[in-house]
């Protein structure tokens, strides 16, 4: 494990302690500044500058092209290589731990550098060009099953023999605190035969966590269980926004369409395989059935995060909906990634592949309101005394998710969507 990972080291800068971000976590993402862009890490509240970092000689011995450091999107700076990435990692972590004085003790420097996260404009971290999303927690696989099909066989042959996926749209996957309107489409309502046209009624959320390709392949090559994780730069939060009543008309025979793609939103923070080394956990065993050889897997690749979901009516009283874990994954990030290019399908920097939803086995771990309010037969009870079966106009839905271990807390920062009327 890194240096950087050291749950004894303290930063100079002051972290509270229900932040996401201490000095062992050091995520990247973007941020607008004037008319241009940083890459940008972050400790606390403070965000720090990578590229006046590097125009001012702090990362000497790493070199650093400064036109990566200035880019709209992190692909570049991904595109380094994890070797020259986690030296970045490593030389931040050095130089903010509270020994060392070099960049303390220098007002002018640590005032180009530093600025509070409150001000800061995070964008989109990731210039996404693919984007697929899996179907990989057991749990919710088997809830839906049970709901919309045979509750003795929920699970579909497939479903045990491989991390069943499809290819979603990358335009609009959108960063934290961009609102989305409530999409409108065909729908089929309840014992008719000819669709309506509308404002969707029965707007979900969908808890999950996407990873980040950080190595391309060429086409016609297949990324195995060995190098999988060479290939993940590192993980975000992700809500799927999902219309459940257009996505049950239209995905019969090819899947879900626009019932999904109207918009996903991300945290601003993508956390690096190597942050969360400690947060590793079991993996569920696969014996009935063993999956096919390539997609076996022997090690430990599943990730205790602790997952949250927060539905905020407009001018309201939030509530914890959900409370979940990534280690509930059935089908791992390594898995996922290997049967994705098992074909030879080629995968590039910044290719974006989210988890599915992640369910845990009771109702207050489910990942959905689909599930939670069971298809709408079990609302639930808000603080201003309305319910929820599924999202309303002026709701936010807040996805937060943080790994903690001897007392290191390593979080994403929330994900935060709000939900407008529909736009006419
Ligand atoms: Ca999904």
């Amino acid at each position: 494990m890194s240096k950087a990972n050291n749950p004894k080291l303290k930063s100079w800068i002051e972290v509270s302690a229900d932040s996401d971000f201490p000095i062992q976590n050091i995520p990247f993402g973007i941020m607008k500044k004037g008319k241009g862009f940083r890459v940008v890490s972050i400790i606390g509240d403070q965000v720090i500058d990578l590229f006046e970092l590097n125009k001012r000689g702090y990362f000497s011995g790493i070199s650093l092209d400064s036109n990566v450091l200035k880019s709209e999107f992190l692909n570049d700076f991904i595109a380094l290589g994890k070797k020259k990435t986690n030296k970045v990692r490593e030389k931040i972590s050095m130089l903010f731990k509270h020994t060392n004085r070099t960049l303390k003790n220098n007002e002018k420097d640590k005032k180009a550098i530093l600025s509070s996260v409150k001000k800061a404009n995070l964008s989109l971290p990731v210039k996404v060009g693919d984007y697929t999303d899996f179907y990989s927690s057991r749990d919710h696989a088997t809830n839906v099953g049970k709901m919309f099909r045979d509750p003795a066989n929920a699970l579909l042959p497939n479903w045990l023999h491989l991390p069943v996926g499809y290819h979603g749209r990358a335009s609009s996957i959108v960063v934290s605190g961009t609102p989305l309107h409530r999409p409108k489409g065909q729908q089929l309502p309840m014992g008719k035969d000819k669709p309506v046209f509308g404002p969707c009624k029965l707007l979900d959320f969908e808890l999950e966590v996407a990873f980040v390709v950080g190595k391309s392949t060429h086409l016609g090559e297949s990324i195995t269980m060995d190098n999988a994780e060479d290939h993940i730069f590192g993980l975000t939060l992700f809500n799927d926004w999902s219309a459940r009543d257009i996505q049950k008309w239209e995905y019969v025979p090819l899947g879900p369409f626009l019932g999904k793609s109207f918009g996903s939103t991300i945290s601003p923070w993508i956390v690096t395989l190597e942050a969360l080394e400690p947060f590793r956990s079991k993996s569920p065993k696969q014996t009935r059935p063993k999956p096919l050889p390539y997609l076996r897997n022997d090690k430990d690749r599943n990730y205790d995060i602790n997952l949250f979901v927060d539905i905020v009516p407009e001018n309201g009283q939030g509530k914890t909906v959900c409370e979940s874990n990534f280690k509930y994954m059935y089908w791992n990030m390594c898995q996922q990634l290997v049967h994705h290019t098992v074909n030879g399908c080629n995968v590039n920097v910044g290719d974006m592949c989210a988890s599915g939803t992640i369910s845990g086995p009771q109702r207050g771990s489910f990942g959905s309101m689909l599930e939670i309010s069971w298809k709408g037969t079990m609302p639930v009870d808000m603080p201003d005394g309305s319910q929820r079966k599924f999202i309303h106009d002026g709701d936010t839905v807040i996805v937060r998710g943080c790994g903690e271990k001897d007392g290191v807390r390593i979080g994403f920062g929330e994900v935060n969507g709000k939900i407008l009327p529909t736009k006419k």
